[in-house]
Parts: structure tokens; C-alpha cells; sequence
């Protein structure tokens, strides 16, 4: 059975080791493994990319349908309508994945022009690709890669809000995130490039990378660090911060690849360009996840805050330091 149709699986297999997660992996980028479009590569990025999102209740690791195909969305919206990459091999019928007819009709709908990435969409137009994307991929690719995974990835049903990780497939996905994230990237290359013009190749690795861009505005999180936490002097250097104060990653983004607000602290400039795309030295863990506990046991702060922190506990960011420094990303003393 292909798995395409499976309403809902449990977990099948607890205590799944590494070897068995990477011989399961290079199983689904294999082209053993049956894919008529892209789906399956789309769902583990983006899986990949919200591993940190992920609600641990201490019992339940949960991952949203609504955080999943929020950013599956971004990256198709990018990848069909900015870089014109085709998703799907012809099948008889068409050659347009249900998702690229989703985009190409709203851009059609709404007069949309071309190459407008998906944050600059109005709100409304980024809720309507996203809702009509995820009725379309919750149904068919959810089921064919818990299959694929033959149940030891997540538990999920189609009635439900989301997939429930294992504890094993969590920290597995935490730990090689970026390791993950190649592989899928060459296979999902292969992929294009059969179906693909030469053209809309040029760059092919840079553009799936890029079709998760890093934010240019964080304004939201610069508001609520000054004005709710009462950051105003550089998390690093010590400095009063002035007008020209930066949003930094503390996990540097190439790592994270997602905004997280209890990620997030103000630099002065010459920090935060400094500190770059690397990490800082592992002593500044305390003070961040000291911040960070005064916001998890306060319950003054306003209710966003509170939906920012719905994944974060104590320790996260030291684990997360850990597999970014393992990953490759190195040190540097910014100050
Ligand atoms: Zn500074």
C-alpha cells in the first residue's frame, strides 16, 4: 500500500536507533521510494525546519498541521512562483501538482504580480493559499510518508490537529537537522531536474534553499524584547542600545531556519555583524535561558509571548547549541 490514503497510524516501533533512522531516510531519498511530485521532500523540511516547534508536554511531542503547511506553503509559494520550478512529473493528465494549480490560480484570482515572495502577500492571500494547501496535503502526503517511514517517524490521524513525534524520531531530527536537510535537498535536485527546463535549473540548490527566506522584518520581536522584556542594553557587549539596535538569532538562523522569540535578543550592531551566521562561546547559555525562565514563570506577559514560548523549555537552547556546534557552525567572541 502506498500510504497515500491512510486516515490516521499509530507508532509502531519505540526504541528506533539512529542507523535504523538513517537507513529509514536514505530509504525515502532513494528513488526506490515512489514519488510522483514533491510532496514528500516539502513535508520534511518542513518538518526539519519546526523540529525546535515542536510542543513537548513531557509525555507528547506535537507538531501542528497549522505550523507544517504554513511554512510548506512559503517554500512552494517560492519555489512555483518566484523561481517557476515545476513540482511533478506528468502524469497522463497534467503536469501541475494540485499545489502549483492552488498557486497559480490565486496569483491569477488576485491579480497577484510575479515574483512577490510569500511575506509580502496580504494577510488575507496568505491565508487562503495556506488553508487551501494543507486541505490538499494533509490528505495526501501526511499518510504516504508515515508509511514510508513505516510508522516509526510519527503517529498522526487526518482528524486531528497535527503529528505526534516519538521521542526517539525528535531528538533523532533535532541532532541532524542539517544533515537531513542535504540529503533531502539532492534528492528533491534529482527530482527537478528530470522535470524541469534547464533554465529554471540555473541555481537549482540556492533556491530551494532560498525558498525559506530569513525575515527582514522583526520588528514584532524588536517591540516586544525593548518594550515587554526590558532589553536595552546589547545582549553581548553590555552597550545601551539606540535606534540602530539589531533582532539577532542567538542559534544563528542558518541552524534554526525559524524565528522563535525565546531565540531572539537585541545586539548593537557591531555584535550582532560580527557574531554573523556563528555561534557565541556556550557561556552565554545562562544568561539567555535565565532570561528565558523569567518569561516562562511569569504570567504577566501578553498572550503572544506566550504562543512564542509554546515549544520552549529549560535546556532547549544548550541541546540546540550542542547539534548547531556538531552541525559545523562555528564559535566566535563577537565582543
Ligand atoms: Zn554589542
Amino acid at each position: 500500500m502506498s500510504g497515500w490514503n491512510l486516515r490516521e497510524g499509530n507508532l509502531t516501533q519505540l526504541g528506533v536507533s539512529d542507523d535504523e533512522y538513517w537507513s529509514l531516510f536514505n530509504y525515502v531519498f532513494s528513488d526506490a521510494c515512489k514519488k510522483t511530485n514533491t510532496y514528500k521532500f516539502g513535508l520534511i523540511k518542513s518538518i526539519c525546519d519546526q523540529i525546535y516547534d515542536v510542543h513537548d508536554s513531557g509525555t507528547i511531542l506535537f507538531l501542528s498541521y497549522e505550523k507544517i503547511f504554513s511554512k510548506f506553503a512559503e517554500n512552494y509559494w517560492n519555489l512555483v512562483n518566484k523561481y517557476k520550478l515545476k513540482q511533478m512529473s506528468y502524469n497522463g493528465k497534467s503536469e501541475y501538482s494540485k499545489i502549483e494549480v492552488i498557486i497559480k490560480s490565486a496569483v491569477e484570482n488576485y491579480e497577484i504580480p510575479e515574483n512577490v515572495g510569500f511575506q509580502s502577500l496580504s494577510s488575507s492571500n496568505r491565508n487562503y493559499i495556506t488553508k487551501n494547501v494543507t486541505m490538499e496535503c494533509k490528505k495526501y502526503v501526511v499518510g504516504a510518508l508515515y508509511n514510508d517511514f513505516e510508522g516509526k517517524l510519527y503517529a498522526f490521524s487526518l482528524k486531528g490537529n497535527g503529528i505526534f513525534l516519538s521521542a526517539d524520531s525528535y531528538r533523532f531530527i533535532s541532532k541532524y537537522k542539517m544533515e537531513i536537510e542535504k540529503l533531502n535537498y539532492y534528492s528533491w535536485a534529482r527530482f527537478l531536474e528530470k522535470v524541469n527546463d534547464d533554465d529554471a535549473l540555473i541555481r537549482l540548490l540556492e533556491k530551494l534553499d532560498m525558498a525559506t527566506p530569513q525575515r527582514k522584518d522583526l520588528s514584532m520581536y524588536r517591540d516586544i524584547l525593548f518594550n515587554e522584556f526590558q532589553e536595552s542594553n546589547c545582549f553581548y557587549c553590555g552597550k545601551k542600545l539606540d535606534k540602530t539596535m539589531h533582532v539577532d538569532h542567538f542559534i544563528p538562523w542558518t541552524f534554526v531556519k525559524n524565528d522563535n522569540l525565546w531565540n531572539f535578543v537585541l545586539a548593537c550592531p557591531k555584535c550582532n555583524l560580527k557574531k554573523s551566521g556563528n555561534l557565541v562561546s556556550h557561556d552565554y547559555i545562562v544568561k539567555i535561558e535565565n532570561r528565558n525562565s523569567v518569561v516562562v514563570d511569569s504570567r504577566s506577559f501578553s498572550p503572544i509571548v506566550q504562543v512564542e514560548f509554546d515549544g520552549y523549555y529549560d535546556g532547549l537552547l544548550d541541546r540546540m547549541w550542542n547539534y548547531a556546534k556538531m552541525s559545523g557552525i562555528r564559535e566566535r567572541n563577537c565582543v
